[in-house]
């Protein structure tokens, strides 16, 4: 070998357990811990070669590899995108045994099994699917922090839903990956393929340990699906792969197979001859549509209802032909009532309310202003979220006041007599002259307060919230015992609902 080739190292691409997967040479990544979305691996970094599966070193490599194949994507993006934890986010290659991976606002932690059936060793690390859609949920925690703890089933389902097209994005970004979809499915994307489906080798080792009812056939979750959306309230709490449930693993399949329809969509109607590049660039229209709407889709019950518009909004506003088509998919799968999506924002004569400097916190006035467009309410707290948009005009302060609801009642476990936060969302456009524009409230409707309790009901009957005791336990303990909630008495004396953590999995 010379030296040249030794500094090469060997991955997959996709899944481990994808169809055909083989692993392929490599230029090892460089630069991966500067920059937006950054991340470091933990563990030493071996010298990069073609290691052989199932040593730290090929994991290790893999995983970066993976990683910086996101981060790209993500500083494409979201090029001013930060980490909650902090400049450089780590990934732990090999935190413990399980068929599992999450992120828990520290770092993105990675586990390993055994194959009950095939004795193969299973690293959730080493599938790129797993690696892009924990990334995934750690750059929209980045991006919407606020998604975080929000009480909706709908906005836990889109967490999922976000990390899964996130590997789709990340898979599909690749020339090689776009062609052998294309040629999978003999030219028609909308047959399921090796990117479509996620986590195969996890999924295969999900069903081998709990059932074939416990994954999908040939993955953990496959984008091509035909679930349609139903008020998540008046769906069982669990359900075997095949039937959707509440549960976010499996409620997620609505968005995200919505979103492999629009995917469909574009690719049919573009025109290029070379059929693979026309789905790489279909792919990246519709990842600039859905992240811009994952970004600004104000929280609540109707979430998906409202990421669903904002991209039919911004594929019009581009003047995508696609627009009408991308309506009628969303409607056939029940996430818009109507192709008639509106606009974000309505006329506001915004007489004496002025964008606020850049950087600088809201002004007395912009606050006023902000409180006199939404409801009356007690202790309630005004928070900006993101004040972005082309300069010089139109400019768009977001954000949300949050207040609390306080739950009441044996049936939500240790939550009992602690509060949720639930989000009034604002958004104010303002002229190039400085002046207010246009403006559009989104104040807690008596659905958004009916979702959250049936949330965290629903959380209480599976057990996954910790008491104040219990909650300060570590974090690995918590995740084994499948509690992803926390109570916490916080520095107000206001016991709160927290999250701990978000899995690739749970049951
Ligand atoms: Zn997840």
């Amino acid at each position: 070998m010379d030296e040249l080739e030794s500094a090469r190292i060997r991955v997959y691409r996709n899944d481990p357990g994808g169809r055909g997967e083989r692993l392929v040479a490599s230029d090892p990544p460089l630069f991966i811990d500067e920059g937006a979305w950054a991340f470091r691996v933990e563990g030493p970094a071996p010298d990069p070669r073609p290691y052989p599966p199932d040593t730290p070193e090929f994991l290790y490599w893999q995983l970066a590899s993976a990683l910086e194949r996101g981060k790209r994507l993500w500083q494409r993006l979201l090029p001013t995108g930060q980490w909650v934890p902090g400049a450089v986010l780590p990934a732990v290659p090999a935190a413990g045994d399980d068929l599992n991976a999450y992120y828990d606002r520290r770092a993105l932690r990675f586990f390993r099994d055994v194959d009950a059936k095939s004795g193969a060793i299973v690293q959730s690390g080493d599938s790129v699917d797993i690696a892009t859609h924990e990334q995934g949920h750690a750059v929209l925690d980045g991006a919407r922090p606020d998604l975080w703890d929000a009480p909706h089933f709908e906005v836990a389902a889109f967490h999922e839903a976000f990390g899964d097209l996130a590997a789709i994005f990340v898979a599909l970004a690749e020339p090689p990956l776009a062609s052998r979809v294309f040629d999978e499915t003999a030219g028609d994307p909308a047959r399921s393929n090796l990117v479509s489906r996620l986590a195969e080798e996890l999924g295969a080792a999900v069903r081998g340990r709990f059932g074939e009812d416990a994954a999908m056939p040939r993955s953990l979750r496959d984008a091509v699906n035909a679930f349609r959306y139903a008020d998540p309230r008046t769906l069982p709490d669990s359900a075997p792969a095949s039937v959707l449930s509440a549960e976010p693993h499996s409620f997620c399949n609505v968005a995200t197979g919505a979103c492999w329809d629009l995917l469909v969509a574009l690719f049919r109607a573009n025109p290029d001859a070379d059929r693979a590049r026309a789905l790489r660039d279909s792919a990246a229209s519709l990842a600039g549509w859905a992240v811009a709407a994952a970004e600004t889709a104000p929280s609540g019950a109707d979430f998906l209802g409202r990421f669903a518009r904002r991209i039919v909004r911004a594929a019009r506003s581009e003047g995508s032909v696609s627009a009408p088509a991308l309506a009628d998919a969303l409607r056939a799968r029940g996430l818009i009532s109507s192709a008639d999506v509106g606009d974000e924002l309505d006329p506001d004569d915004g007489r004496g309310v002025f964008a606020p400097g850049d950087g600088e916190p809201l002004t007395p006035a912009l606050r006023a202003a902000i409180e006199a467009r939404l409801p009356p309410a007690e202790r309630a707290e005004i928070v900006p979220l993101a004040f972005a948009g082309e300069r010089p005009a139109p400019r768009i302060l977001r954000g949300r006041r949050r207040r609390d609801l306080v739950l009441r009642g044996t049936e939500y476990g240790p939550a009992d007599g602690a509060a949720v936060e639930l989000s009034e969302s604002f958004a104010l456009a303002f002229a190039e002259s400085g002046v207010l524009r246009a403006s559009r409230v989104h104040p807690a409707s008596d659905r958004d307060a009916e979702d959250a309790r049936a949330f965290v009901r629903f959380l209480a009957r599976r057990r996954a919230i910790a008491d104040e005791v219990e909650g300060r336990a570590a974090i690995r303990g918590l995740a084994r015992e499948g509690k992803s909630h926390a109570v916490v008495r916080e520095d107000d004396g206001i016991r709160r609902l927290r999250r701990l953590w978000i899995a690739e999995e749970e049951r």
